[in-house]
C-alpha cells in the first residue's frame, strides 16, 4: 500500500498512528494515511507560530509573492500527478480533477500578485501636528480546514490569501481522501517556504480538529465543511476567540423560466447537479421550473441523465464516478426514501447499483406534490435533483428563498428585466444568470445563513487575513501641554 506522511515544521514525519484510505471505485484500502493526534497538532501550530514571528515576518511582501508564484508553477507542473491522486483517493472523476487542479495554479498566481498590494491608508486626521495612518498586518496562525471534495481547490482559496497577507498555516485535510493535500506539501517544500510557514496534517475530525480549533496560538479558522461541523468549530473558537470564516453547504435553486433557452438550461442543470457526482457545495440541487415547460424540461433532463456514462473515475470518458464514501451514499439513500414516503416521485435513478464501489446513479425526484420532502431542504451532497414547479415570478422567488442556506443560485430566462429582478430578489452569495458553476480567483465566493459567512476569492479575501493597526505620530517638538486632556 502507498504511504503518506504529515508535513510539520518543514519536515515529513509519521503520524501517531496510521489508518487505511479506501479507493471509492472498489471500496478497498489502497494507502496508509498518517493520523495526527494532539502531539502532532500542537507541534504543527507551534511551528506555524515560530515561523510567523520568525523568518516569515522578515520577508518582504514581494518575496512572499515570489514564493507563491513558484508554488503556482509547481502546482501547474504537478497537476497530472495531483489529479490522479485525488481521483484515486476521493473518486472524483479524472476529467474534473485534471481541469480543476490546472486552474488551482491560477489561484496561487492571483494571490502571488496581491501579496505586495495590500496597503494601509494615510488618514487626513482632524488634529494639528499629528500624522495618522493604518497598517494592514497579518492576523497570525491560521487553521485551515477542508473537506474531502476538491481539496486542492478549497485549500488554494485559503492558503493563497493567507500567505499573501503574511500569515502562516496549519492545513488540515479530511480523513477521507487526504492524499492530494499530503502530496501538495511536497510542492510547498520544493518551493522553498521557510519551515513552519505551511504545515499539512490529517487526522480524525473531532479529535484532531478540536485540538487545532481550540489552540491558543490559532488566530483565525478558515473552515469549509458542513453546518453541523461548523457549529462545533465556532463553539471551539470560544476558547481562543479566533475569528472564523465559514464556507458551508447549500441547497441552491436553479430557476428555469419558460422563455429560457431550454437546451442550454438543461445542459447547465446536468452540470449543476451531476458534475463532481453532485458532491459540490454549489450543486444546483433544487430545480424550480415554470409549469408551462416543466414536462418538456423534465423529459430533456431525464434523457440526458440516463445517457450519462457512469464508470471508473480514472477513465477520461467517465462522466459520473463513485461517491467518496459509503457513509455518504447511505445518507443519500435514506433521504430519498424519506422523500418518496412523503410523496415525492422518482423520475429516474434512485437505487444503489449492483457491484463494488460507492456508485449511485444520477437521480431526479419530482417533489411538486411533496413540499415538506427532506429532498427540498437537506443537502444530499450527491447526484440527486429535487424538482418543484411554479407559475409566477413571485412564486419562483418565494420557492428559491425558502431555504436556510444561501450559497449559490441560477436563473435561466430570455428576459433581461426579469433577470435583474431575480438578481435583486434571490438571497444567495452567488447568482449565475444563463450560466452555472463559473468560478474565478478574481470573483468573491461565499454564502449567507447556513451556508456560512466570509468570502473566498478576490482581494477582499486576502484582507480577511489581516488586522488593522492604527498609528498616531505627533509632529510637534513642543511639550505636551495638559496631561489630563485627550488630544
Ligand atoms: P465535514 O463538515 O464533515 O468536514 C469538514 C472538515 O472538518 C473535515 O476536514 C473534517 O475532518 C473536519 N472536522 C470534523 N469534525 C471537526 C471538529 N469537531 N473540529 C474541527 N474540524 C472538524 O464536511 P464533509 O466532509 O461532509 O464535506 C461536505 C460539506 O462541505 C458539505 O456540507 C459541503 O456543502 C461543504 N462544502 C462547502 C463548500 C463551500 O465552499 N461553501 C465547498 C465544498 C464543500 P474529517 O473529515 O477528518 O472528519
Amino acid at each position: 500500500m502507498d504511504q503518506f506522511q504529515l508535513y510539520i515544521d518543514g519536515a515529513f514525519v509519521p503520524g501517531a498512528a496510521t489508518f487505511p484510505s479506501l479507493d471509492p471505485a472498489t471500496g478497498t484500502p489502497w494507502a496508509e494515511m498518517p493520523e495526527a493526534r494532539e502531539a502532532e497538532v500542537n507541534a504543527a501550530v507551534e511551528a506555524a507560530h515560530r515561523a510567523f514571528h520568525g523568518p516569515w515576518s522578515r520577508l518582504t511582501a514581494t518575496a512572499r509573492g515570489k514564493l507563491l508564484m513558484k508554488l503556482a508553477d509547481l502546482v501547474q507542473a504537478a497537476a497530472p500527478r495531483l489529479a490522479a491522486l485525488e481521483t484515486r483517493d476521493t473518486g472524483k472523476i479524472i476529467r474534473e480533477t485534471s481541469a480543476q487542479i490546472a486552474y488551482v495554479a491560477d489561484y496561487y498566481r492571483y494571490y502571488a500578485g496581491i501579496a505586495d498590494k495590500i496597503e494601509g491608508a494615510h488618514l487626513p486626521i482632524d488634529k494639528p501636528d499629528m500624522e495618522a495612518w493604518t497598517r494592514r498586518e497579518p492576523v497570525g496562525v491560521v487553521a485551515a480546514i477542508v473537506p474531502w471534495n476538491s481539496q486542492l481547490f478549497l485549500s488554494a482559496v485559503k492558503v493563497g490569501p493567507a500567505l499573501a497577507a503574511g500569515c502562516t498555516l496549519v492545513l488540515k485535510a479530511s480523513e477521507d481522501g487526504p492524499a492530494p493535500l499530503l502530496e501538495f506539501a511536497k510542492l510547498v517544500h520544493e518551493a522553498g517556504f521557510p519551515p513552519g510557514v505551511v504545515n499539512v496534517i490529517t487526522g480524525f475530525g473531532p479529535a484532531c480538529g478540536h485540538v487545532l480549533t481550540t489552540h491558543p496560538k490559532v488566530a483565525h479558522i478558515a473552515f469549509t465543511g458542513g453546518p453541523g461541523t461548523a457549529r462545533a468549530v465556532v463553539r471551539n473558537s470560544a476558547e481562543n476567540l479566533a475569528s472564523t470564516s465559514l464556507e458551508l453547504g447549500g441547497k441552491s435553486p436553479f430557476i428555469v423560466f419558460a422563455d429560457a433557452d431550454l437546451e442550454s438550461a438543461a445542459n447547465a442543470q446536468v452540470s449543476g447537479i451531476f458534475a463532481a457526482t453532485g458532491q459540490s457545495c454549489v450543486a444546483g440541487s433544487r430545480l424550480i421550473v415554470q409549469n408551462a415547460v416543466k414536462a418538456e424540461f423534465l423529459a430533456r433532463l431525464k434523457a440526458k441523465a440516463e445517457a450519462i456514462r457512469i464508470a471508473a473515475p480514472d477513465q477520461m470518458t467517465t462522466e459520473v464516478g463513485p461517491l467518496c464514501t459509503e457513509r455518504q451514499r447511505d445518507h443519500i439513500v435514506r433521504t430519498i426514501a424519506a422523500s418518496v414516503a412523503g410523496g415525492a416521485r422518482l423520475v429516474t435513478g434512485g437505487h444503489v447499483p449492483e457491484g463494488a464501489g460507492f456508485y449511485f446513479p444520477p437521480t431526479i425526484l419530482d417533489c411538486s406534490a411533496a413540499p415538506g420532502a427532506p429532498a427540498l431542504s437537506e443537502e444530499f451532497f450527491g447526484p440527486v435533483l429535487a424538482v418543484q414547479g411554479f407559475d409566477t415570478e413571485e412564486e419562483a422567488l418565494r420557492l428559491a428563498n425558502d431555504t436556510a442556506f444561501g450559497l449559490a443560485s441560477g436563473v435561466f430566462t430570455g428576459s433581461l428585466t426579469r433577470a435583474h429582478r431575480m438578481i435583486r430578489g434571490i438571497r444567495a452569495g452567488v447568482v449565475w444568470v444563463n450560466t452555472y458553476r463559473a468560478v474565478s480567483p478574481i470573483a468573491p465566493f461565499g454564502g449567507h445563513g447556513l451556508s456560512g459567512h466570509g468570502r473566498e476569492g478576490g482581494l477582499a479575501a486576502a484582507l480577511d487575513y489581516t488586522t488593522t493597526k492604527t498609528v498616531w505620530l505627533r509632529t510637534s517638538d513642543d511639550p505636551i501641554p495638559d496631561p489630563f486632556v485627550m488630544r
